[in-house]
C-alpha cells in the first residue's frame, strides 16, 4: 500500500482503471473498495512482469464473490413483538478449500463490510498454509442488550436459513464481532437439531461439542506471537514494551493475556463507551476481572475504574493519545485515522500489529509505513483464530481432540511461517519488511495459482 509499492507509470494506470472498475460494479461500497484497493496496489507491481496473471483475469475474478445469500431473519423478542433482521454470507472464493470466515452480529453489518472481511479473508487464510477458501457472513442484529432467551431465538432463526448453504465441506462459519461462545452453541444446537447430523460445520464450539482447545484465545495470542517476531526479525524484542490496545472482546483481552506471558505491558483496553489505562500495566487479574465482566455480566469497560484505583477511564474517546511503544488495536475497522497515527509516530510508538480486520484507514498505514513504523495487517496478524480453527476442522472430521500444549505449538509455528512469508515477499532492499505487499503476495500466489489450474470458473 506505501506509494512506493505503485512506482512505474503503466503500473499505475492498470491500478486505477482496475479500481474504477471495481467502484462501478460495488457502488456504494466503501469498505470493500478499500481492502481490494490495499491488496491490488500491492499486487499490480508483483504481477506487472507475469502475464498469465493477466490474461486470466485473476485479480478481476478475485473481487467477485462467488455467491452471496442474502435473507430475512424474523424472531419474537420478550414482549411479544416480532422483529425482522438482514442475515447474509458471503462466499467468497473456494479456490483452495470450503468457504471459511466469521460472522458478525451488530447494527452496523452491510454487504460492504461483509465483503470487505470476505475478500481479506481469502488471503489470511490462504497464508495459514491450511485448505481453507474466504467467506463471511452475519445479520445487523445487536446481541447488546437482548436477553439469552431473545439471542437463542435470533441464532435459530439465522441458521433455519443458513443451514441450507453450509456444510462441512462447503462453508465453515465462525464467530466474529458479537458472535462468541454462546452463539455459536445456540447455532450448532438448531444445526443439528434440523440436519440431524453431528459435523464440525461450524467453529468455536464449545469443548464438549467438538471445539478445538486454543480456539477461543488463538486470534489474540497468535497476534503477539506476530508482534514478537516482527520486533525480533529488527533486532527488538517485546520483554518491557508498553503496548496499547483496542477492544475488550475476545481478541484483546487474549492479546492483552499474551502480552504478560511475554514479559510485555498491556497499557489500554476500550470499549464503545471510552477507555481505561493503567500507566504501570493492566495485570492478570484486571484481565480475569474484565473478562469476566464482558462475559458473564455483559457490562462496559468504564466498570473497571470503578473497581480498580489503579485505573482510569476516559469516556468516549481512543487510546491512541496515550504514550506507548506498540499498539494493537483489536476493536473494529477504521478506528485509526491518519490523525491517531501522527500522534502515535510522535509519541515514538515503534510497532503496529492489526488485531482487528483494517482497523488502521489507509492514510494512516501509509503514515505508520514512511515513518518506519514496523506494521503488521490483519490478514497475517489475526491469522492464528482462523488458523486453530482449520485446525477444529481437521480434529472434528478425524473425530479427535488434540491436546493444549501440541495446539500452543502449532499456533507459534503457524505464526512464525506467516511471518517468514511476509519477510520472503517483503523484504526491500532499505527500511523494515514491507508487511504489507509480504502478506498480500504471500497470500495471493497460492489462491491465484489455484484458480489457474481449473481454467476459467
Ligand atoms: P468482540 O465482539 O468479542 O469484541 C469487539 C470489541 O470491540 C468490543 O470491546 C467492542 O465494544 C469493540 N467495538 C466493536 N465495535 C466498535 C466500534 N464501532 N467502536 C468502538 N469499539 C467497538 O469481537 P472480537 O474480539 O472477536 O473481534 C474484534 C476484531 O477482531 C474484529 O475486527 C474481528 O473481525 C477481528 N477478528 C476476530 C477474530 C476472532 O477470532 N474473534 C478472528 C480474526 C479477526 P462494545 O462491546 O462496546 O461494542
Amino acid at each position: 500500500m506505501s506509494k512506493n509499492n505503485v512506482n512505474s507509470a503503466k503500473t499505475r494506470e492498470y491500478l486505477s482503471r482496475y479500481m474504477e472498475g471495481v467502484k462501478k460494479r460495488n457502488p456504494g461500497e466503501p469498505e470493500f473498495h478499500q481492502a481490494v484497493y490495499e491488496v491490488a496496489s500491492t499486487i499490480f507491481p508483483y504481477i506487472k512482469d507475469k502475464p498469465i496473471y493477466h490474461e486470466n483475469q485473476i485479480l478481476e475474478r478475485m473481487a467477485e464473490p462467488e455467491r452471496v445469500v442474502y435473507f430475512r431473519v424474523p424472531w419474537t423478542d420478550d414482549s411479544g413483538n416480532i422483529r425482522t433482521n438482514r442475515g447474509f454470507r458471503v462466499q467468497f472464493n473456494s479456490a483452495i478449500g470450503p468457504y471459511k470466515g466469521g460472522l458478525r452480529f451488530h447494527p452496523t453489518v452491510n454487504l460492504s463490510i461483509l465483503k470487505f472481511l470476505g475478500y481479506e479473508q481469502t488471503f489470511k487464510n490462504s497464508l495459514t498454509g491450511l485448505p481453507m477458501g474466504g467467506g463471511k457472513g452475519g445479520a445487523n442484529f445487536n446481541p447488546r442488550g437482548k436477553s439469552n432467551n431473545e439471542v437463542m431465538r435470533f441464532c435459530q432463526s439465522f441458521i433455519t436459513e443458513l443451514y441450507r448453504h453450509i456444510g462441512e465441506d462447503t462453508d465453515v462459519p465462525a464467530g466474529d464481532i458479537g458472535v462468541g461462545g454462546r452463539e455459536i452453541g445456540y447455532m450448532f444446537g438448531q444445526y443439528k437439531r434440523i440436519t440431524n447430523k453431528f459435523v464440525g460445520v461450524l467453529t468455536g464450539k464449545g469443548l464438549e461439542f467438538g471445539g478445538s482447545q486454543l480456539r477461543t484465545e488463538a486470534t489474540g495470542y497468535g497476534a503477539i506471537f506476530f508482534l514478537r517476531n516482527m520486533l525480533q526479525a529488527h533486532d527488538n524484542a517485546i520483554e518491557g514494551k508498553r503496548v496499547l490496545i483496542s477492544g475488550s472482546g475476545n481478541v484483546a483481552m487474549h492479546a492483552a493475556e499474551k502480552l504478560l506471558h511475554l514479559g510485555a505491558k498491556p497499557i489500554t483496553l476500550s470499549d464503545s463507551g471510552g477507555f481505561i489505562h493503567s500507566s504501570s500495566g493492566l495485570r492478570q487479574e484486571h484481565i480475569d476481572w474484565i473478562k469476566a465482566l464482558k462475559a458473564e455480566r455483559r457490562g462496559r469497560i468504564a466498570e473497571a475504574a470503578d473497581e480498580f484505583p489503579e485505573i482510569s477511564f476516559q469516556e468516549k474517546s481512543r487510546p491512541w493519545s496515550v504514550e506507548g511503544d506498540c499498539a494493537v488495536p483489536c476493536a473494529t475497522q477504521n478506528e485509526v485515522s491518519i490523525e491517531d497515527a501522527r500522534t502515535m509516530i510522535a509519541n515514538g510508538v515503534k510497532a503496529v500489529a492489526e488485531g482487528a480486520n483494517m482497523p488502521c484507514d489507509q492514510s494512516a498505514v501509509e503514515a505508520f509505513q514512511e515513518a518506519g513504523v514496523l506494521f503488521g495487517p490483519a490478514k497475517a496478524v489475526n491469522a492464528g483464530g482462523v488458523g486453530v480453527s482449520g485446525l477444529e476442522m481437521s480434529q472434528n472430521s478425524g473425530r479427535i481432540s488434540w491436546e493444549p500444549d501440541l495446539l500452543r505449538e502449532m499456533l507459534e509455528n503457524m505464526m512464525g511461517d506467516i511471518h517468514d512469508s511476509c519477510v520472503q515477499y517483503g523484504t526491500r532492499t532499505q527500511g523494515p519488511v514491507d508487511y504489507v505487499s509480504g502478506a498480500n503476495i504471500a497470500g495471493f500466489v497460492k489462491v491465484a495459482d489455484a484458480m489457474l489450474s481449473y481454467g476459467h470458473v
